[in-house]
């Protein structure tokens, strides 16, 4: 089966499944991204705060494609939420990558460190970015209902997606729901949770009746809710084990028994967006 695609609320679209590179050294991380793209993938998740944007803009020339066949994501630092830092910022996020544009440029966390502003005045700044074309959409991470209805009252462009830390046992329902409501789409980060799901008795009973792993059931489960996801491995194997998610179907009661697996807070493995800066 092939990745579907997801249309944002700007007409652009993104494929439902990408590669994810935190915590890829920079070193190893072009050919991380080369290894994924010739396996399929074809949408990179990376950020300034990974350190790797050089080698992801290096791996998608190594795998021999055309800039515009692959579909990728920077985030803006957390210290440079500043307008003219932020400026700064991305333009050498285009410098790393080696591009004229991104696809989606996000702001990594609400929360700025060092700056006196807030994340309204980021968010306009990046309304920049989108109007002179060198982001193709432009969207959030980590944003709370209250964040998220802060910019819809005093900003222009709606976030094109919320990127926020959701799997199996943090369902994030209430940031969720809000997205669904106002047409901000929902990348989920840690899909697999960093891989803590994985042993889950629901979870691994699910695995054994279909005949797939672990991972590959809950990143399953992602897609059949809706939510564009984008796992992170350096192991080949595993690699195209994350990607081979298209041709199985979760039953309803399947979905249902995964998602009552949610610990609400108890669940994160990240920061809290409410305390996080
Ligand atoms: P993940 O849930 O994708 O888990 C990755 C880890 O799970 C790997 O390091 C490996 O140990 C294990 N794993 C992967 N595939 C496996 C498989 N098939 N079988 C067994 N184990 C497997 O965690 P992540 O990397 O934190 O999240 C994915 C991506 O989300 C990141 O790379 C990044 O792009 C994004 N992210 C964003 C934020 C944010 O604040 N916006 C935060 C964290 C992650």
């Amino acid at each position: 089966g092939t990745v579907p695609t997801i249309d944002l609320n700007n007409g652009q679209t993104i494929p439902q499944l990408g590669f994810g590179v935190y915590q890829i050294d920079p070193a190893e991380t072009a050919d991380a991204v080369r290894q994924a793209l010739e396996i399929g993938y074809r949408h990179i998740d990376t950020a300034e705060m990974y350190g790797n944007e050089k080698g992801v803009g290096q791996g998608v020339r190594d795998a021999g494609l055309d800039r515009d066949e692959v579909f990728i994501t920077s985030k803006l630092n957390n210290g440079f939420h500043a307008p003219d830092d932020a400026r700064r910022a991305f333009d050498q996020t285009l410098v790393e990558l080696g591009t004229d544009h991104v696809d989606l440029f996000l702001i990594h966390w609400p929360l700025p460190t060092l700056y006196d502003g807030d994340f309204v005045s980021t968010w306009k700044t990046l309304e920049e970015f989108y109007h002179d074309g060198r982001a193709r959409s432009i969207g959030v991470s980590n944003f709370q209902v209250n964040h998220l209805r802060r910019l819809a009252q005093e900003a222009d462009v709606v976030p094109a997606v919320n990127q926020i830390e959701v799997h199996p046992y943090l369902l994030n329902d209430e940031v969720r729901a809000y997205g669904a409501e106002h047409h901000i789409a929902t990348e989920a980060w840690s899909p697999i949770a960093q891989g803590g799901v994985l042993q889950d008795p629901a979870i691994v009973t699910i695995a054994e009746r279909v005949g797939r792993t672990a991972a590959q059931v809950v990143l399953r489960w992602h897609v059949q809710r809706g939510d564009i996801i984008f796992p992170k491995s350096t192991t080949p194997s595993r690699i195209r084990e994350n990607f081979e998610i298209f041709d199985f179907e979760l039953t309803a009661q399947d979905v249902t028994t995964i998602s009552l697996l949610d610990r609400g807070d108890e669940g994160r493995t990240g920061g809290h967006p409410d305390t996080m800066d």
